[in-house]
């Protein structure tokens, strides 16, 4: 059995000096591939080194909301270079959040957009994945979105909490539902309706990895790692009433295709500022 984790950060500090350890514990446990997310222009440099490291990490650079606030006059143009520099690399973890955030920076909704919706844009032109995270903020990425899309490279929506209802809109503007621990901590019946709503070349799984422990499954553990998805796919597989292999088998496929997705090539040297 085969497993792909579409979205962790083996980047983290917390996880930083033990994730030789995490991915070779991840193979193991036939973990075989990892989305490693950037959250910030400081973290972007250790991403595009674990991807040049290690044949199993699929580098992702973006700017996450959180960090929205704090982001420098030349974030963009950085970005930019990273991803010349990093040809196979996705876009990610970028997004819009709405309440409360564990740092008490809070970027203004509309400057979250903006933010978002430059990274969207690039997502598109650079015809690459991007992986979204979007906490209480629904309404506005679906009419963001709307606006932009549709996003045939693909949109990763990350542990998604929103309604089943939406699943077939953002499914037609290109999403992908992918799901973690944070969604075993929700109401069963609720996340069955959205996991029978999602169709199936476009269910992911993830560990969000070193967040999203399953904790009623793993008390003793401070953080989380890539090989802890088996709890993930053993959930799921048993709320969509499919074997643990065939759920495994779809999710890999399904992330592969996303990730090696070529609409178009990188843009030939001549045509870049
Ligand atoms: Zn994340």
């Amino acid at each position: 059995m085969k497993l792909f984790d579409a979205h962790c950060h083996l980047q983290d500090p917390r996880v930083l000096n033990k994730a030789p350890e995490l991915i070779e514990n991840a193979l193991e446990a036939g973990v075989v591939r990892f989305a490693v997310n950037g959250i910030y222009e400081e973290d972007w440099h250790l991403v595009k080194e674990m991807g040049e490291t290690y044949p199993s990490v699929i580098p992702c650079f973006g700017l996450h909301p959180w960090y929205v606030a704090e982001r420098s006059p030349n974030w963009f143009e950085t970005l930019k270079e990273y991803f010349d520099a990093t040809p196979s690399a996705a876009v990610g973890e970028i997004g819009v959040h709405k309440g409360s955030q564990p740092q008490g920076i809070q970027a203004d909704i509309s400057e979250q957009i903006k933010v978002l919706g430059q990274q969207l844009e690039l997502a598109k032109e650079l015809n690459k994945p991007a992986t979204v995270h979007c906490v209480a903020a629904f309404d506005e990425l679906v009419e963001l979105m709307r606006s932009m899309g549709p996003f045939p490279a693909g949109v990763i929506l990350h542990s998604y909490m929103g309604s089943a209802e939406l699943v077939p809109e953002l499914s037609e503007l290109g999403s992908y539902f992918s799901f973690s621990g944070h969604n075993m901590s929700q109401n069963a019946n609720a996340f069955k309706r959205v996991l029978n709503a999602v169709p199936s070349d476009r269910i992911l799984l993830e560990t969000d990895s070193p967040d999203a422990l399953p904790k009623s499954l793993l008390p003793n553990e401070t953080f989380n790692q890539p090989a802890n998805l088996h709890y993930v796919l053993d959930y799921v597989a048993s709320l969509l009433e499919v074997t643990k292999e065939e759920l495994a088998e779809l999710t890999y496929h399904n992330a592969v295709r996303l990730f090696s997705y070529k609409g178009s090539k990188v843009r030939p040297k001549k045509y870049r500022k």
